[in-house]
This record gives C-alpha cells, structure tokens and sequence, in this order.
C-alpha cells in the first residue's frame, strides 16, 4: 500500500470519514458543514525586489469554520504552500480548538515564497502586502494569525504594524498573536507549542498508557525538524531528563546514542545554518532519522513524513505530533496494527494556539500576565484535553456500536477527531442554521 501522492485535503477527509463512523449518527446532517472550508481567499501581488526588478506572489488564507468563535491559524511561507495544504490545515485548526474548548474558529494562510533566498527587506514587503491584500478579512474578532513555518515574531509584528496602519485610533493589537514581547507578545507563546507536547507526553505516560515507557527521564528521544518547535521541544524534553539522540533541519540530520549537546548544536546551527556536522555526532538522513531506534519520536517539521513506506519500520514506542498532520492514514493504519501509539497533532501541538488565545485575551485587556500563570493555564489545559481524550478512547472501545466498521483498532486520532466534532456539531444544532 502505497499513499505517496495524497494530498493534505486527501488526509482530512480521510481521517473525518474515519471519526464518523464513531459519531453519533443524530449529527449526520451537520458533518457535510465541517467538510469544506467557509471562506477562501486566494491573493497575486506585485513586490519590488531588491535588485528594482519585479515579482508577483500568489498567497492564500482559508477560514474552515468560526462556530466557535474568529478565526484562528498561523501563516506559512513556504515554496510548496498550496491551496489543497492550507485548506487542510485551516480544517485541523477547527477541530484543535475545539478540542482545546478555544473560543476560536480554524483559519490557515500562506504565501508561495522561498523564506531563505529572500531579503529582511522583500519578506517585510510580502508581509505587508499580502495583510493590505486580506483587508478587513482579518481582525481582532474576525480571523486572527499566528506564526508558523518560516514566519516568526518579527513576521507577526509587520503583521500587526500594517493591520494598525489600516486601522487608526484602536486598540488593534489583539489582531495578531506570537507577537514580539514588547508589542503585546504573550510570556511563554514562543516555547509553548513545545512546552504543550512535553505536558501531554508526559500525561500519557504518567497514566501508564505507553507500554514499556514508564517515565520520561532516560527516554531516548529523536525530533525531525529544529525550528520554533522542535529546537524548544529538545530543550524541554532534555530538561525532563531525555536522552537527545537524534536531531534534523531541512539539510539532514545528527546522531548521537549518548545524547546531542544541545547547546552545543543551538550554537553550531546558528553559526553555520545546519546541524550537519557538529563534532561528535554521526551524520544520518531525515528517512534515518525516523526509523532511528528511540522511544519517543516527534516530527516537528512538515507534513506527510511517516507514511505506508516507512511506517514499518519505525522502531519508536510513541510517536508525538509536534508538527500538522506528518503522519498519513495508511502510516496511522500500520502503526495502529503494530501497537504503536501516537499522540495527535490537534491534541499535541494545540498548545501554541493555547497562549495565543492567552495573547489575545491580554491583548483586550492591555494586560501583561506573568510567565507562570501562562506556563500553569496551558499545562491545565493540556492535560484536561489529554484527559478527555483518553475517556473519549476508553469510551469508544466500549462502545461497539460504531466499531463493526472500524478497519483497524481505534487510535487516539479518531478519539480526539470525535470528540472536537462532537463538540462543534453541538454547538451548531444549538446556535441553529442561519436563517
Ligand atoms: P520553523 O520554520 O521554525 O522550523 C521548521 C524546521 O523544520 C526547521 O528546522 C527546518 O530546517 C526544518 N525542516 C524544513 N524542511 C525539512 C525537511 N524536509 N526535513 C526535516 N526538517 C525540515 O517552523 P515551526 O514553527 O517549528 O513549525 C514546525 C511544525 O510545527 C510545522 O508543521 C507547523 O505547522 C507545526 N506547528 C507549529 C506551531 C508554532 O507555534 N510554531 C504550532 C503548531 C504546529
């Protein structure tokens, strides 16, 4: 089985198709409003590149829902940004934060650019210019970006800057989150997709749920991807007492079965742009890389990663969603029949757009919270989401009624899937079909 060219949108479907079977069948008539996005804008616009010439880049932002609330979703530059990954990712925006009970719908966008072969000066242009393109389509209690692959703070204060711009005489900081500190950034918001992953690692194993994995101290960890996520997640995890073995960029990856030294590879990788290299570590390939013997394994770069081709051979015990949707439904199906767990991405990584909602909220108020009262609502919040989906599993197990279907045996994705679209189908039957 091979499932190399399906597309993000492809995965979504497949995995709802999958959750349904386990929904209460009374909601049938609200699942097709969860299939398609509501909104999607797609943008071209002109920048005047450093060297006087000109380009045209193509941006999109998707709104998949906002029964909850705005909505809610980081902005990509990437060159394979497409409308097909973007509208997925809005989507699994939607069932995080109802999965996390965030006031927020799911929103994603992106700009089809390479980050690395451009200038401070041409990104702040795109920046700036694809924000003017979207208008009022994004706002405070509209539609409200965050940062994501290749975009950071600086990103979301030109963000910030060019939606102020546009609208004079308010308090508009609550338009943006992931923001600078000294903008309105939240303590905390840049660590805390990491910090979310570690809290729910954690949970699991301290609920004796990851067989053969009794605590996190003396695990050995590998992560794909070094950026805001996976860079902070090894710290984290090796403050926890992990073992490192593993680490990788864009250009390939480092092992090390003693352990990496992350200071060591934070300060190489900033001098030389990559972790290939650094002395004492083994050079190995990102396809090593995840089949390297570890316990925990934590994807924390792009999507569709772990697939039907190497899911047999990953030799982790657990597998922790850091980055959106780096696992595909045949990789879920051999990983679920081999008894290896995996901790989704709507429940593992929700953790930034956890502070983010902290940001906004404090953004509203001009209020400032302390780093602990951050740190201490998104470990609650973590862990009650942790919580209800391992009821929501137990339950489903239980529950044979919808298991007659099941293809293979039920994994945490579905759990978690059905419960965020129980939720919303909820609140959709109470607020009603407009008109
Ligand atoms: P980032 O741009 O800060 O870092 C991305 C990292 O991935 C970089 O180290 C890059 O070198 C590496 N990378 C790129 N291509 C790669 C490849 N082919 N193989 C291996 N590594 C590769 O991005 P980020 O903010 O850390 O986001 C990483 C993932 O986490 C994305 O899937 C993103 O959607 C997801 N995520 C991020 C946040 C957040 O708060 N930033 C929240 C939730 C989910």
């Amino acid at each position: 089985m091979s499932d190399d060219d399906i597309t993000p949108s492809q995965i979504s479907a497949v995995n709802l198709q999958r959750a349904q079977r386990y929904i209460d069948s009374g909601q049938d008539n609200l699942l097709p409003i969860l299939k398609y996005p509501r909104r999607v804008i797609s943008v071209n616009f002109p920048i005047e590149m450093d060297d006087g010439s000109v380009e045209v880049f193509r941006g999109y932002r998707v709104l998949h829902n906002r029964t909850l609330g705005p909505g809610k979703g980081g902005i990509r530059f990437h060159p394979e940004v497409d409308l097909d990954e973007v509208s997925a990712l809005a989507m699994l925006m939607t069932w995080k934060c109802a999965l996390l009970e965030i006031p927020f719908g799911g929103a994603k966008g992106g700009v089809v650019c390479d980050p690395k072969s451009l200038s401070q000066g041409e990104l702040r242009r795109i920046t700036r210019r694809f924000i003017s393109e979207l208008g009022d389509d994004l706002g405070p209690y509209t539609d409200i970006p965050s940062p994501d692959l290749y975009t950071d703070e600086q990103t979301m204060a030109w963000v910030y800057d060019t939606y102020d711009v546009m609208h004079q005489g308010n308090n508009n900081r609550a338009v943006v989150t992931g923001k600078p500190l000294l903008l309105g950034g939240s303590p905390g918001r840049r660590e805390a997709t990491a910090r979310g992953c570690v809290s729910v690692t954690e949970y699991f194993i301290h609920r004796g749920l990851i067989p053969a994995l009794s605590e996190l101290r003396g695990s050995r960890v590998a992560i794909q991807g070094f950026g805001n996520v996976g860079e902070v997640a090894a710290q984290l995890f090796s403050e926890c007492g992990a073992i490192i073995v593993a680490l990788s960029d864009s250009q390939g990856g480092i092992a090390d079965g003693e352990g990496i030294d992350l200071a060591e590879a934070s300060a190489f990788k900033k001098t030389t742009g990559t972790l290939v290299g650094l002395a004492h570590t083994e050079t190995i390939t990102n396809s090593d890389l995840l089949e390297i013997d570890c316990d925990v394994l934590i994807p924390a770069a792009l999507g569709r990663q772990i697939t039907a081709d190497n899911a047999g051979s990953i030799k982790a015990k657990v597998i922790v969603e850091a980055a959106n949707g780096p696992v595909t439904p045949a990789a879920d199906r051999i990983l679920a029949e081999r008894g290896i767990w995996l901790l989704p991405d709507i429940l593992v990584n929700a953790g930034g757009v956890t502070v983010s909602y902290f940001e906004w909220l404090q953004n509203l108020d001009n209020e400032t919270w302390q780093l602990d009262e951050v740190n201490a609502r998104l470990h609650q919040r973590m862990r009650a989401s942790a919580e209800a989906t391992i009821a929501r599993w137990q339950y489903l197990q239980c529950d044979l009624s919808g298991n007659e279907d099941a293809e293979y045996p039920l994994d945490l994705r579905t759990a978690a899937l059905t419960l965020a679209v129980d939720r919303l189908a909820q609140i959709t039957a109470q607020r009603g079909i407009w008109p």
